[in-house]
């Protein structure tokens, strides 16, 4: 059983419930993927191995040290889309992509997948869940797990679906959907194919359809009571991400967000949605009742105009709540540590005079968003029978942080710039190594997804400007 031994970090934040913090010197001793022992300077005695047993040893110096974080909610397939609609509300911008994505081939989404895992392992992410709800040309879920295990990430693969085109009323087009009874079968698939609903399982399945406007009241309800007959089989969508979503939601089914919710049957721990910035409180109170999760998506939330969610709010009411990037098109990026500043700043933008401190941030971005998958008892933590999730920041030699280092952990979200992690462990393999990633090249990456991206747009007709002339 291979032995993982990291040392001599500067500082590490554990998240357990002990709210156990540990100085300079302090240790994590992990064996076969979990965490077996964490220690300050003083308790090297402690160590369940010792240095000279350990198969790889990894020296923290200088780091700041965290459970790795978990992103609730992304469209991985997304990277290949950036920048586009930038000045468009969030239905503009989907009819705009929706052209261009049913274009995509499955070596498109592979590309894309592994590139948004790449960013999120080298920005402080172990775990990602990713909403994947078009289709095209033969693509199927399986790419997407492929390209994302491939990189060493922990996933959630969220089997979305769109199945309501515009030809009934919805926003998709009609090429872009599927019909209910494939998606069902396809759902049914992938579970029996991929769920594992084990302790420190490295892939779940989730059900998905996307949202209340693009698909029907019943295939929500099908796939909560399809959900429900798998152990640890979790559901996600989107909800009440601006006010036109509000509007479709009392205008189509006479409901807020909140009663469609109930009606659908999606109420109860094994529930999260993305967003929810216009959720009133007395949504809120049933979501603190019923055990929902959320996922709060701060930059694409302002990227699209849609506003901020009330996060400040949502967790003194006791409403569990992860922190997601959302996709790679209204973000514009996959930068966790990134995303974790920005949500601090928001709540501050719309007035909470407190907002969210530096350590609740990454108490949400951690043992919240685990709470969110359903991973409470396996992931959020650096303690012992946890996995070994573990990420580390150097703080120290590093200009961005010059001045902050009286307090290393606020110094970690406050003044992140673009780099990442010195330091990434995902069940107990090092995926960053001093800065790196070990798994795929990056800059073989990069290339290959820039032509990806090139050959899309050309596909799609898409005239620089905003324009689909095909
Ligand atoms: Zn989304």
């Amino acid at each position: 059983m291979p032995k993982l031994l990291l040392k001599n970090a500067l500082h590490i934040v554990t998240m357990a419930d002990s709210a156990l913090e540990l100085g300079p010197g302090s240790w994590i001793a992990c064996e076969d993927g979990v965490i077996v022992g964490v220690g300050g300077a003083g308790e090297i005695e402690t160590m369940p191995f010792a240095e000279a047993e350990a198969d790889e040893v990894l020296d923290l110096e200088g780091c700041v040290v965290m459970p790795g974080f978990i992103n609730t909610h992304h469209h991985m397939y997304q990277t290949l889309t950036r920048v586009l609609g930038t000045e468009s509300e969030l239905f503009g911008w989907l009819k705009l992509l929706y052209g261009i994505w049913k274009e995509m081939l499955p070596s498109d989404v592979r590309t894309a997948v592994q590139t948004a895992c790449a960013e999120l392992l080298l920005t402080g992410c172990t775990t990602s869940a990713d909403h994947h709800y078009v289709y095209p040309n033969g693509l199927t879920l399986d790419d997407v797990i492929d390209a994302a295990l491939s990189t060493g990430i922990r996933f959630h693969a969220v089997r979305g679906a769109m199945s309501v085109g515009e030809s009934k009323g919805g926003l998709p087009p009609d090429s872009c959907v599927e019909t209910e009874e494939e998606i069902l079968s396809d759902m049914k698939r992938v579970v029996e194919k991929y769920h594992d609903a084990k302790k420190h399982a490295m892939l779940r399945i989730v059900l998905g359809p996307c949202s209340p406007f693009s698909v029907t009241p019943d295939l929500m309800r099908s796939s909560a009571r399809l959900a429900r007959t798998y152990p640890k089989v979790h559901l996600h969508t989107h909800l009440a991400e601006n006010q036109n979503d509000i509007d479709y939601s009392e205008a189509t089914f006479a409901r807020r967000p909140g009663e469609y919710a109930e009606w659908v049957e999606w109420t109860g721990r094994d529930v999260w949605f993305a967003h929810c910035v216009k959720l009133s409180d007395s949504e809120l109170h049933s979501f603190a009742q019923w055990g929902c999760g959320v996922s709060h998506c701060p930059s694409s939330n302002l990227r699209l105009g849609s506003g901020v969610a009330p996060v400040r709010k949502m967790l003194d009411l006791g409403v569990t709540v992860g922190l997601g990037v959302d996709g790679s098109a209204s973000n514009d990026g996959n930068h966790m540590l990134m995303e974790a500043r920005m949500a601090m700043l928001a709540q501050r933008y719309i007035g909470e005079k407190n907002g969210i401190t530096a350590r609740e941030t990454i108490r949400v971005a951690t043992r919240g968003g685990a709470k969110v998958l359903g991973r409470e008892d396996d992931l959020g933590q650096i303690a012992v029978g946890y996995s070994a999730d573990i990420i580390g920041v150097k703080v120290t030699g590093k200009i961005e942080f010059a001045g902050a280092l009286h307090d290393p952990v606020q110094a970690v979200l406050y003044c992140v710039g673009s780099g990442g992690v010195e330091y990434s462990v995902v069940g107990g393999r090092v995926v960053v190594n001093k800065g790196k990633l070990t798994t795929v090249d990056v800059e073989e990456l990069a290339g290959r997804h820039a032509q990806c991206s090139k050959l899309l747009l050309e596909r799609a007709g898409y005239a620089p400007g905003g324009t689909i002339t095909a």
